[in-house]
């Protein structure tokens, strides 16, 4: 017979041990430090130990480029349909509903108008957590009905890209909108109000192949993935080594794809400087 008997109920297991600390603190994937979330909101989402440019959601985005974080949202009525009843490992539909549910939005941009320093403008933002920030026909039409809305009020535009790419349930049909959106970049040329781009992580596959490089500038954020196809592909088909730092901001600017890599604290004063020099007159 055991000396030692435990009561039962002596000790308490249940209920909360720990003190709530999660989403106090975040580790920084890149200098591996424990920064105090607060402090990267305050720096703009940006490491401050080691620079790395955090991703950000759509609406953070809008906010920190329009004056006092004040815009109107546009044609966010736009809901994808599931034109091909498509299914991998789950259906798109079910897709489509996990990703509205998580990020409130219909699709993956939202477009808006706001001013910069004053200044009437454009911005359709996109929504990387919006499976992938891919491109269907939702986002195809949305940006181009935001880049009619500039020809239609002579505002420049900037869209800030966020995307893996085409989305690859709406097949042919996301492929189409590569097309409409040049072309209604091509009216936007004509019309002669300006375009920038900025290319945010990641930024890949059609949408790199469509919009995001057609700006009067191609503007990037620094430490971006900017590519068409991805680094595994390219290497087994040219049979090449790649270079390190291969298809980031900073390698793309040395190789003249990019005008510019702009940090985050700079991109807003950057845009307005661009702006007052392309249409000094509606400043
Ligand atoms: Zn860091």
């Amino acid at each position: 017979m055991a000396w030692f008997k435990r009561q039962s109920g002596e000790l308490d297991s249940s209920g909360e041990k720990r003190v709530r600390t999660e989403g106090l603190w975040v580790k920084c994937d890149n200098c591996r430090q424990i920064i105090w979330k607060k402090d990267l909101e305050d720096n703009l989402d940006v490491c401050p130990k080691c620079d790395k440019h955090f991703r950000i959601d759509a609406r953070t985005r809008l906010a920190q480029l329009l004056d006092e974080g004040v815009y109107e949202i546009f044609d966010d009525n736009l809901a994808s349909t599931d034109p091909l009843k498509f299914v991998d490992l789950k259906s798109y539909s079910s897709r489509l509903e996990q990703a509205k549910a998580e990020t409130g939005l219909k699709d993956a941009v939202i477009s808006a108008r706001g001013k910069m320093n004053g200044r009437p403008v454009i911005v359709s933002a996109m929504e990387y957590a919006f499976i992938g920030g891919s491109m269907g026909a939702v986002v195809g039409e949305a940006i181009t009905r935001a880049i009619e809305q500039s020809i239609a009020t002579s505002n420049p535009l900037v869209i800030v890209s966020a995307s893996g790419g085409a989305r690859m349930m709406e097949g042919v049909i996301s492929l189409m909108q590569l097309a409409k959106i040049s072309a209604a970049l091509a009216r936007l040329d004509e019309a002669r109000v300006p375009f920038i781009s900025v290319l945010t992580d990641p930024t890949t596959g059609g949408v790199t192949a469509s919009f995001a490089m057609l700006g009067d500038l191609n503007i990037a954020e620094p430490g971006a993935l900017i590519g068409f196809a991805g680094p595994r592909v390219i290497e087994q088909t040219i049979r090449q080594k790649l270079p390190p730092g291969f298809q980031r901001s900073e390698f793309l600017l040395q190789h003249g794809m990019l005008d510019a890599v702009v940090p985050r604290r700079e991109l807003k004063p950057y845009i307005v400087r661009a702006l007052d020099f392309m249409s000094p007159a509606a400043a």
